[in-house]
């Protein structure tokens, strides 16, 4: 047995040290600003390619940096720390592109993985509908073969980075008959008809856009076809269980975020002539949130190892759920404390803790709610 599998290792810490000093150098600076124009954040985009973090992702041959789950995790930890939407930014890119690098053919490989690995290009996941959230069957979407095209019909709801992304990976209906067994993968180019019809405003992450995508009559070459005919639901699903532990993570960025600047804040305000940080319920309060914040950590990074070793025990699918609820529960608890902490003055958009909870709560909903991970965790555990 060896317990150093339980450490970050140098590189990983050097990594993170390097991550947190440009994300509070060059992304905290525009956080605020983003958040309340509702704008996508390009500035802090352009500090995160340059230390080239769109990379991390993909493998060296399609000129990613092959880096370990849990460095991906460092990341998105240290964006969110600072930036929810920035976070994002990198995290949806992954997201669309990993049916691509785990069930595209070697030409799509070839073409989308560097645009995006480069950050010159960003990606899409379009799988929720208007009538289709949770329930992802239900969807209309449609795909019908028309000689070497495929031509897609419907509307996508809630997708993050719509109108910035060149790239929708999208799932729709090639056999209705089917139900879930009916649905298959596209890749689809902004300029073959992609519109963005209506872009949400919303409680938090408001930097990154989220919109209604519309497909009329939209011809997609059958070579942009992911994966096979009816593969599409298990594509999705295969992903998200690689994704969602990436989202415990910027839950985890959060709360992380939060309890840094409370713990600064505490040690600054006075209250009966003293700083408010010799309040003991306030410093119970304080371990508290840390204390959910470490766990969550951890089991955030175990989910990340499950999916670097292979998923070897079969469980990643359960390890990730509970990693995402415990972390997205976290950030929403810690985020609530960090705003009590600070008193009225957290209740203001002069500091950033009621940004940390507005943007906490995403993390709940996204990819799949927190209902629906303890379903996947009790289907596990009891069938
Ligand atoms: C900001 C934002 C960004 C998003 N980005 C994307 C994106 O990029 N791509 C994409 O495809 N989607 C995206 N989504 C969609 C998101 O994944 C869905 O909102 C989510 O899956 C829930 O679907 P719904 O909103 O239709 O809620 P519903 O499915 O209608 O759920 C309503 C309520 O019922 C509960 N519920 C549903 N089914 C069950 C069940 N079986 N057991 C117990 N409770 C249940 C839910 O937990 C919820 O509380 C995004 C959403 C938001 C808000």
């Amino acid at each position: 047995m060896d317990s150093a599998a339980f450490l970050l290792s140098d590189t990983h810490r050097q990594f993170r040290d390097a991550v947190r000093q440009m994300a509070e150098a060059r992304i905290a600076p525009h956080a605020a600003a983003v958040d309340r124009d509702e704008a996508f954040p390009w500035e802090s985009y352009k500090a995160l390619t340059e230390m080239e973090l769109p990379a991390l992702a993909f493998p060296a041959e399609y000129g990613g940096a092959g880096a370990d789950m849990v460095t991906q995790a460092i990341a998105a930890e240290e964006l969110a720390r600072v930036c929810a939407s920035t976070s994002v930014t990198f995290l949806v890119t992954k997201l669309g592109m990993l049916p691509v690098m785990n069930f595209g053919s070697e030409e799509l490989k070839r073409t989308y993985l560097p645009r995006v690995a480069s950050g010159q290009s960003q990606a899409s996941y379009c799988l929720s509908e208007p009538d289709a959230g949770s329930d992802v069957a239900a969807m209309r979407c449609r795909a019908e073969r028309d000689g070497d095209d495929y031509v897609l019909n419907g509307t996508k709801y809630w997708i993050t980075n719509a109108g910035v992304s060149d790239t929708y990976t999208v799932f729709a209906k090639t056999d209705p008959s089917a139900g879930h067994r009916g649905i298959s993968c596209f890749l689809v180019e902004k300029d073959w008809g992609v519109r963005v019809t209506k872009l949400e405003h919303k409680l938090g992450l408001r930097g990154s856009p989220t919109g209604e995508v519309v497909f009329e009559d939209v011809r997609v070459p059958a070579s942009h076809r992911i994966g096979e005919e009816g593969q599409g639901f298990l594509i999705a699903m295969h992903t998200l269980d690689r994704s969602r532990p990436t989202i415990g993570a910027q839950a985890v960025g959060i709360a992380q975020g939060a309890i840094d600047y409370a713990v600064g804040y505490l040690k600054e305000r006075k209250a009966f002539g003293k700083p408010i940080a010799e309040l003991q319920g306030l410093r119970f309060m304080v371990a508290d949130m840390a204390m959910r914040t470490e766990a969550a950590r951890g089991l955030v990074y175990r989910a990340c190892a499950l999916v670097d070793a292979g998923d070897p025990d079969g469980d990643l699918s359960m390890v990730g759920a509970m990693a995402k609820c415990v972390a997205s529960d976290t950030a929403m608890a810690v985020t609530t404390d960090a705003v009590q902490l600070l008193g009225g003055y957290g209740y203001t958009t002069d500091f950033p803790v009621e940004r940390f909870l507005r943007d906490a709560k995403i993390t709940q909903i996204y990819e799949g709610t927190n209902q629906v991970q303890r379903v996947v965790i009790a289907k596990a555990l009891l069938g």
